[in-house]
């Protein structure tokens, strides 16, 4: 299988052969301005010392400083990275916010360390990057298992080298230490929008039937928006497996089982099923809330869902995207899906840096206002072209990340 990267830069080539971008930009899209690999020294409550790889890619600031998460996962790498960043350059140009792409991580299995040792390997993660960083240069943020504590440990340690009190350098933070309401259910929340908006174009009944593949901070709390605004979550998933019942799931009570028994095994009424059978399910909706390379050439010819909806990043391969085009199964791609936890990442750093303090409500409207417009841009950008949405998504990105760099 391609890894995340190759997929990102196929899909470059894909999208710019429907419109013509200038040489010169696209060779500049093809890398990375920027990648480092650090080594973290960690002393362990054992007393031991073990090094673990860090990364940070800074891909593209043309439109705003760099933005985006840090990974902690066993199986990162910097190719995992460079494909993150690469997508959240184009996430930033379809939020059309005024930040540029980056990504961030360690190879670190973070379920195996004590406290001690996550916040003794985060301040080294910072210090071994703050030169690089700052709020008008390289602004991080949480991604898969880097939660708001992890980040208010890393503005503590920044704070502390650099003398920023403005916190602006990282988003994400804990509402007590310059955190922005409505961040944390941000990208579920986003997701929602774009899919209210294109639920009637792409003919969804009223009320649908959702899947969702991750219960984290993203698949979680979609789960839980989509149950209050009426639509039926009938299966959700983690790394070791999902539950399935065709009338419905009480997403909070799938939570708050999880939450005292560590797993989803055993919660009462519900079939217990592969994260493969989860993704094969006959469903209006498919929400990948997880990893890279889930919807595959392997699997999707088997796809029932009518909309995928992507909150994960990466989550189909090039292969399975032309496989649901030709299938009339709608992709709603992760650059436009899942960019609310962007944009409100970005409501932060504004918030942070004019030392203000929005309301939950307000930062929602403006949510809303931003992605109900660039989905409905996406979905006439798509019909123009008779292309699918990913596509559709790239032009609309590429075309405003040319200007800037020509400007
Ligand atoms: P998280 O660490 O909070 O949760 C990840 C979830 O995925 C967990 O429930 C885990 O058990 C599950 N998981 C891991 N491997 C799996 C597998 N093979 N099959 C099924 N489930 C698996 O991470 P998150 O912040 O919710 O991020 C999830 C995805 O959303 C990632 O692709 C991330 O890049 C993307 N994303 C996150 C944000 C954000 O604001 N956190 C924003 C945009 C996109």
């Amino acid at each position: 299988m391609n890894s995340p990267f190759q997929n990102a830069l196929e899909q470059l080539e894909k999208a710019t052969k429907l419109q013509q971008f200038s040489t010169s930009f696209l060779a500049q899209m093809q890398s990375p301005q920027r990648e480092i690999k650090v080594s973290i020294p960690v002393k362990m409550d054992d007393g031991t010392t073990q090094v673990f790889e860090g990364y940070r890619v800074q891909y593209c600031n043309a439109r705003g400083p760099y933005k985006g998460g840090i990974r902690y996962h066993q199986h990162t790498d910097i190719e995992e990275v460079k494909a993150l960043a690469f997508w959240m350059a184009l996430k930033t140009a379809v939020a059309n916010i005024p930040m540029g792409g980056g990504k961030g991580g360690i190879t670190v299995d973070p379920r195996i360390l004590s406290a001690t040792e996550l916040e003794k390997l985060s301040r080294g993660w910072v210090r071994a990057f703050a030169p690089v960083l700052g709020p008008h240069q390289d602004v991080p943020a949480p991604d898969v298992n880097t939660t708001p504590q992890i980040m208010s440990w890393m503005v503590d340690e920044y704070e502390q080298l650099s003398g920023d009190k403005t916190k602006a350098t990282f988003t994400g933070k804990p509402l007590n230490n310059g955190g922005s309401e409505g961040r944390n259910l941000a990208t579920g929340m986003g997701g929602f929008y774009v899919f209210d908006t294109l639920k009637i174009t792409s003919k969804l009944p009223e009320k649908v039937t959702v899947v969702i593949q991750g219960m984290g901070n993203v698949g979680g709390n979609a789960g839980r928006i989509f149950s209050a605004n009426g639509h039926t979550v009938i299966a959700i998933s983690d790394s070791k497996g999902g539950i399935y019942n065709k009338a419905g799931l009480d997403i909070q009570a799938v939570e708050q089982y999880k939450k005292d028994y560590g797993t989803l095994q055993g919660f009462p009424n519900a079939q217990r099923i592969t994260n493969q059978e989860l993704l094969e399910l006959e469903t209006d909706v498919l929400i990948p809330a997880a990893l890279e390379n889930q919807i595959t050439e392997k699997n999707a010819q088997a796809i029932r869902a009518k909309l995928v909806l992507e909150l994960a990043n990466g989550p189909t391969t090039p292969e399975a995207d032309e496989i649901l085009f030709k299938k009339g199964i709608y992709v709603v791609p992760d650059i436009l899906a899942n960019s609310g936890g962007v944009i409100v990442s970005t409501f932060e750093w504004e918030q942070n840096l004019k030392n203000e303090h929005w309301s939950e409500d307000e930062v929602n409207k403006k949510l809303h206002t931003i992605l109900k417009s660039e989905a409905n841009n996406i979905w006439e950008k798509a019909k123009d072209l008779k292309t699918d949405l990913r596509r559709a998504a790239f032009i609309v990105a590429l075309e405003r990340l040319e200007k800037a760099m020509n400007s």
